[in-house]
């Protein structure tokens, strides 16, 4: 029989709606009866790590997160993992788990929009498909997984794109890997490449900062004065800027402050294009990292990984194009 340790970390699916209608945590975990359901699928353990709202999340919580699977899993053989969380900040432990976790066993994250006492909650159904897919043999050697609202996706693609709707979890480009139903689990879809890197901590200040039309210099000269490690550019389109910051990313780069680009578009990779002053190809003589296809949220992380690692241009900007 399958053994799956759930690690509950807090977040709407373990929270309750008071009679004012506001959501907040609750002292007992609700998903405890759905849990005794699941006995024919595999024997449970939990462990009630954490009971915070994804918001109040740390990469600090998060390096503890991926060390905790790691000793437990190791020390009582698991062959499966499955993390509730907040969908606010869902997909970047997601992320962060599928960077530090270097193995083929199933680590399923899942969470809920509605809250346990709602109508319609959607917090049991989606754990009840998360164990599921944990237990399930073509979940092996896929990575970290978000399975919601009867979907499979890859932590490195999916992200919240609805601030209310159950059918939240998405990812643009390359869609669902898997799906699933009253009956299977089934799989269509692999990563061509998985990536994990071995670090010790996760403390580097990496900012992660959007453009915009009229963006001056200020905000960027203030955060790179400020004492970062790394900066993340949300471009436009295929990755350009509004000029007037170019003279303070180069200041940056200077620096020895390693600068990444995302595009704030929320499908498509960023690629050194155009030549005028602020264009990708412009940014890219200046030493500035391309990436392809990480949002913001998520490249802000893979860079805090990276830069435990190296401070090497070509090293960085090789990680980036995995
Ligand atoms: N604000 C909540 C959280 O991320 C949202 C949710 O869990 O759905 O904790």
């Amino acid at each position: 029989m399958k053994k799956i340790l759930i690690i509950h970390t807090g977040g709407t699916i373990a929270m309750q709606e008071d009679d004012s209608g506001a959501v907040t945590p609750f002292d007992s975990n609700p998903l405890y009866s759905t849990i005794e359901s699941l006995s024919s699928i595999a024997a449970i353990e939990n462990d009630d790590y954490l009971n915070i709202p994804s918001p109040h999340m740390t990469p600090a919580l998060m390096f503890e997160l991926a060390n905790r699977i790691k000793k437990r899993v190791s020390e009582e053989h698991f062959t499966g993992v499955v993390v509730t969380h907040g969908t606010d900040t869902l997909e970047e432990t997601a992320y962060v788990l599928d960077l530090l976790l270097n193995w083929e066993i199933p680590v399923i994250v899942t969470g809920a929009m509605r809250s346990s006492n709602e109508l319609g909650s959607d917090g049991p159904h989606n754990l009840i498909a998360a164990v599921k897919t944990a237990a399930s043999e073509q979940a092996v050697n896929k990575g970290v997984l978000v399975v919601f609202n009867d979907e499979i996706h890859t932590a490195k693609n999916v992200t919240k794109t609805h601030s209310s709707n159950i059918a939240t979890f998405q990812s643009p480009q390359y869609g669902p890997i898997g799906i699933i139903t009253k009956q299977t689990v089934s799989f269509h879809h692999t990563l061509s490449q998985r990536e994990s890197y071995n670090v010790e901590k996760l403390t580097k200040k990496v900012i992660l900062i959007k453009t915009y039309a009229g963006m001056q210099a200020d905000i960027i000269e203030a955060i790179t004065h400020s004492g970062i490690d790394g900066l993340v550019i949300e471009a436009f389109g295929q990755g350009n800027v509004p000029p007037a910051i170019v003279p303070a990313l180069k200041e940056t780069l200077d620096r020895g402050i390693p600068v990444v680009l995302v595009s704030r578009c929320y499908s498509g990779i960023v690629q050194d294009v155009y030549g005028y002053e602020g264009g990708g190809k412009r940014l890219k003589e200046l030493g500035v990292l391309f990436t392809n296809g990480l949002n913001g949220q998520k490249a802000r992380l893979k860079l805090m990984v990276a830069l435990e690692l190296t401070n090497n241009q070509t090293e960085l900007q090789n990680l980036f194009l995995k």
